[in-house]
């Protein structure tokens, strides 16, 4: 820390306010790209974080869009990282998806058309319902041609667009028929992130564009269902018996993050770990603002 982020409200974690933090907190909630890992490489310093911060009897709880995983799979990967974490305690707008089809009673005879990746998947397939697309249909293409009708099933109700690093032509031309045509169908996004660090050196493409394509095409908004969209808590108080200002949500975006956690009445850590870095977090508008920045989570084990 440099100390010249002078104009906005939020202070740099310290040890006074960090102690205050852990003392008053009995719950962290952890975005995931950014802030606990980068692609497949973990941040620095973050298994022992993990460790301190259970030793001090708090909930850990990872709350992520990126939605390429199933609830399942994000255990695995923290397994193989060395992280034990329980599926229960993985929130992802994967599982957020299908959770809001569950709750609002989609009805089970109709089918879903996913534009994205395995993890949308086999959470609606968890949760009992019928999918179409998603990787299956990533190496389909069309060809442009006289006479040439793109046939869509007239049973798809919903469509849901998350990350999808196959996205192409057949993709989105099948979901725009569904929403344009199949009367009532819902079109859901996972979150809207613009990028993500999918890998350790560099951001790429995020949720945000594919969305968008669709927004383009149908000349319709979303239901979103990631961060910053606070779905998600009432499925996370369900678990833990814990007041929203008892937790603290930790992440590298402000704009899904952090802009999450207010919207929840959580308190707020904006860590410099991911892709918000201190001069974008200057240049970013002064409505969404952090309670504390750092660099990263391992700075909690500095401060306690
Ligand atoms: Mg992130």
């Amino acid at each position: 820390m440099n100390g010249e982020i002078s104009k906005s409200s939020a202070q740099p974690l310290s040890v006074e306010n960090a102690k205050e933090l852990l003392n008053s907190v009995d719950a962290f909630l952890f975005d995931c790209d950014g802030v606990i890992w980068k692609g497949e490489k973990l941040i620095d310093g973050v298994p022992q974080t993990l460790d301190l911060l259970r030793s001090h009897g708090k909930k850990l709880v990872f709350v992520t869009n990126n939605s390429t995983k199933s609830r399942k799979q994000y255990a695995k990967k923290f397994h193989s990282l060395g992280i034990p974490v329980n599926e229960d305690e993985i929130f992802s707008s994967s599982f957020a998806a299908a959770m809001y089809l569950k709750v609002n009673d989609f009805p089970r005879e109709k089918k879903v058309y996913v534009i994205g990746e395995e993890g949308i998947l086999e959470e609606l397939e968890q949760a009992g319902f019928t999918a179409l697309g998603g990787p299956a249909d990533g190496k389909k293409n069309i060809e442009l041609k006289s006479n040439c009708l793109f046939e869509h099933d007239k049973s798809v109700g919903a469509v849901i667009v998350g990350l999808d690093q196959y996205i192409n032509f057949y993709k989105l031309q099948y979901g725009t028929l569904c929403i344009r045509e199949n009367p009532g169908c819902l079109f859901i996004a996972t979150n809207r992130d613009a990028v993500g660090h999918l890998t350790d050196l560099q951001e790429w493409p995020g949720a945000g564009c594919m969305v968008a394509a669709i927004c383009g095409t149908t000349q319709k908004e979303p239901i979103t269902v990631g961060k910053p969209s606070t779905f998600l808590m009432d499925f996370l108080l369900q678990k833990y018996n814990i007041t929203t200002s008892r937790m603290c949500m930790v992440g590298d975006r402000l704009d899904t993050d952090i802009l999450f956690g207010q919207n929840a009445g959580c308190r707020t850590l904006l860590v410099f770990s991911g892709v918000t870095n201190e001069s974008t977090f200057q240049d970013f508008s002064k409505e969404v603002q952090p309670e504390y920045y750092t660099n990263s989570i391992a700075d909690i084990l500095k401060y306690i």
